[in-house]
């Protein structure tokens, strides 16, 4: 079960079933210490408007005794790593993730192509997550990613939702494993999220037992293992992109 859980979405992603206050009530109810909610981009066909993410800034951080981050998980649309939501959104959300999806507007024509987009997405300072970057589909070469997020401080994500679709498991698990083995080698961390889009799937982790990836997965390349460096990491990037 993970304490902290930075990728979940509300009703407002189109695809998902509980509201802002259901997924914050339900995370405190169920234990986690922190969530981050983080709808997806505007060009989801039915995803949210970007006024969404302004609007949504009004809330408290804090409510049913736990704290919890609002932010976006938004759509790369080109090969140079282009979001969906503006600069001047994304700078004031809590946390960004950026992450390849069908339906969006752009489709990567191949891996290498998929890999430039990822990579140019890194680069923009308010990404703080690559979120799911070891789909199957995309193949991408996980040297070259792990050794951009390492010189980038970006984050890269273990998705619990994708590492449970059965169609493409093995691969999901074999990048996975390789992007976790690398993140080790390079003494960085990684976040592993639930991308919960019920609330009954925030925090649960027990794929991880039947891929047998959590050997792999020691608590000090988690950062969402711990409250404090979860604090210190997103304080200190929120600090960087002020200066
Ligand atoms: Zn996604
Ligand atoms: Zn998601």
């Amino acid at each position: 079960m993970l304490k902290i859980d930075l990728h979940t979405h509300t009703i407002s992603s189109g695809d998902a079933m509980n509201t802002v206050y259901e997924m914050i009530q339900a995370a405190s109810q169920m234990g986690l210490e922190m969530i981050a909610l983080t709808d997806h981009g505007p060009k989801t066909p039915y995803g949210p408007s970007i006024n969404y993410f302004i609007t949504s800034l009004r809330l408290p951080r804090h409510l049913f005794g736990i704290d919890f981050m609002l932010g976006c998980e938004s759509n790369i649309i080109d090969k140079k790593g282009g979001l969906d939501i503006p600069d001047r959104v994304a700078g004031r959300q809590d946390i960004v993730l950026a992450g390849l999806h069908r339906d969006v507007g752009w489709t990567p024509s191949s891996s290498e192509e998929g890999l430039e987009g990822v990579l140019g997405a890194i680069k923009n300072p308010y990404v703080s997550v690559i979120s799911h970057p070891h789909e199957a589909r995309w193949r991408l070469d996980m040297e070259r990613l792990v050794k951009e997020a390492y010189e980038r401080q970006v984050l890269l994500e273990v998705n619990l939702t994708h590492l449970s679709f059965l169609a493409d498991q093995s691969v999901e698990v074999m990048q996975a494993q390789r992007m976790i083995e690398l993140v080790k080698d390079y003494k960085w961390k990684l976040v592993v999220s639930s991308d919960a889009h019920v609330a009954t799937q925030m925090g649960d982790d027990s794929v991880l037992d039947r891929t047998n990836l959590r050997r792999f997965l020691t608590e000090d390349i988690i950062l969402n293992s711990s409250l404090v460096g979860v604090k210190k990491f997103f304080d200190e990037r929120r600090r960087k992109t002020l200066t």
